[in-house]
């Protein structure tokens, strides 16, 4: 910021410098996609990161009978003793699998174990720990509920019931969840088609010798992890010389055959000649100044059909503006719903330094302290060409634009990876 924007308020400063704020900007993005038209059959193995187009309904009820959360014995609820205790005879048993098939009458209980139908009759469990056995005959004191340690049909998910919502990512769980209803198949959002490259004339490619002030492109490596964990289908189109003509070949081939496009380097100022170039004729994108760091740099639009995203050059802002900006809108194109990151206050470790004006994305390792409680601290070097400190850190640390930093043992907000696909 300058410094005739120090004394204005806050909201004003940025639209001044013409900084837009990371929340507007997500915004914008959020108006202008929408999910991908497109759906398909998968068996549920397949499934796994893939987002339901349609809800899964319970065709049964889950447990489909009442059964025996314990090893014991299934007894009558009316036979409990109020005071004392009472003797019961044994006169079967119910493992899983083998039901008990006769109707248990007064003063009769059935061993049971785990998983085992409740027989006819009765609707109580008592743990075989409480249970002091002698030939065919048990005896149980009194203090036992009536319905315990018992599952009752239905009480996971009752037939007719939507278990999983369309718009759901499916995880593990959710596939047992579908497997326990006895279904095979899903039908899920076809896979988001998403092209990148490089553009940057310094840039090698591995296997390629490095020539004196070239370096090797690691953006397409990042990329490509990034997006293969969102599970969405990959096209690498490798490094494209800053050339007119390899430009606009690039656009044209990334936007015929996928849905979004992403490039990562030359959207700085006075750097974008034949990519601002080629996409004022092929599509309509805005360069945008964002008030973060990194990642100051961003274009966003359409080229073709395809929505495209203009990433930073720098590997570290390359990560945190697709983290940012570019997930969230593929998961909005995937058909996801709900997938807002989660965020954790927790205080930091040591003091950390900002100058007020841009929100910044700290690079931080979230971790215990000595007496077990939660603390972030910073990965150090915060450049964003330091890609080492991106690789050692496991959140980042949200710094709003007003702040200056904060004190160590000050709350900060924390934005883990893992939460991040
Ligand atoms: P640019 O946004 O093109 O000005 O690039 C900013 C910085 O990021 C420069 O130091 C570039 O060399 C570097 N850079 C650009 N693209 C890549 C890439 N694919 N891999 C690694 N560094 C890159
Ligand atoms: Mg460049």
């Amino acid at each position: 910021m300058t410094d005739n924007n120090s004394t204005a308020p806050d909201c004003c400063a940025e639209s001044i410098s013409g900084l837009l704020q990371v929340s507007e900007a997500r915004e914008r993005i959020a108006s202008q996609v929408k999910p991908v038209r497109g759906e398909e059959q998968v068996h549920l193995r397949a499934a796994l990161g893939r987002v339901l187009a349609q809800p899964v309904i319970s065709t049964i009820d889950v447990p489909p009978y009442t059964n025996s959360a314990m090893d014991g014995y299934a007894v009558r609820g009316q036979d409990l003793p109020a005071h004392g205790d009472v003797q019961l005879a044994v006169v079967g048993t119910a493992f899983a699998g083998e039901p008990f098939g006769e109707l248990v009458g007064k003063g009769e209980c059935v061993r049971i174990m785990t998983g085992g139908k409740m027989p006819d009759g009765t609707d109580t469990v008592i743990m075989q720990e409480h249970a002091e056995r002698d030939g065919d005959r048990i005896c149980i004191q009194a203090g036992h509920q009536q319905g315990q340690h018992v599952r009752q049909a239905g009480e996971d998910m009752a037939a007719g019931q939507a278990v999983l919502e369309a718009g759901s990512r499916l995880l593990p769980a959710d596939l047992g969840l579908i497997a326990s209803l006895g279904i095979g198949e899903v039908r899920v959002s076809r896979r988001l088609r998403v092209a990148f490259f490089s553009t940057g004339d310094e840039l090698r490619s591995i296997g390629e010798p490095l020539g004196e002030g070239q370096i090797y492109d690691s953006n397409r490596y990042t990329l490509h992890g990034m997006l293969t964990r969102l599970g969405v289908e990959v096209i690498d189109m490798g490094v494209i010389r800053d050339e007119r003509e390899a430009v606009r070949e690039a656009f044209l081939e990334a936007s015929r055959c996928a849905d979004a496009v992403i490039t990562s380097g030359g959207v700085s100022v006075g750097e974008a000649d034949y990519v601002k170039e080629t996409l004022d004729t092929l599509g309509a994108v805005g360069f945008w100044k964002i008030a973060m760091k990194p990642g100051k740099p961003l274009a966003f639009g359409r080229v073709g059909d395809a929505a495209f995203f203009g990433l930073p050059g720098n590997p570290v802002s390359v990560m945190v503006t697709f983290y940012q900006f570019v997930q969230p809108a593929l998961r909005e194109m995937m058909g996801e719903r709900g997938a807002a990151p989660i965020t954790v206050r927790v205080p930091c470790a040591t003091a950390l330094r900002k100058v007020p004006g841009r929100t910044e994305f700290q690079r931080g390792c979230l971790q215990h302290d000595r007496d077990g409680a939660l603390v972030v601290s910073t990965t150090g070097l915060q450049g964003s060409h330091v890609l080492s400190s991106m690789s050692r850190a496991n959140c980042f640390i949200i710094l709003p634009g007003e702040s200056s930093g904060a004190e160590a043992g000050e709350p900060v907000e924390v934005q883990p990876f893992e939460g991040l696909v």
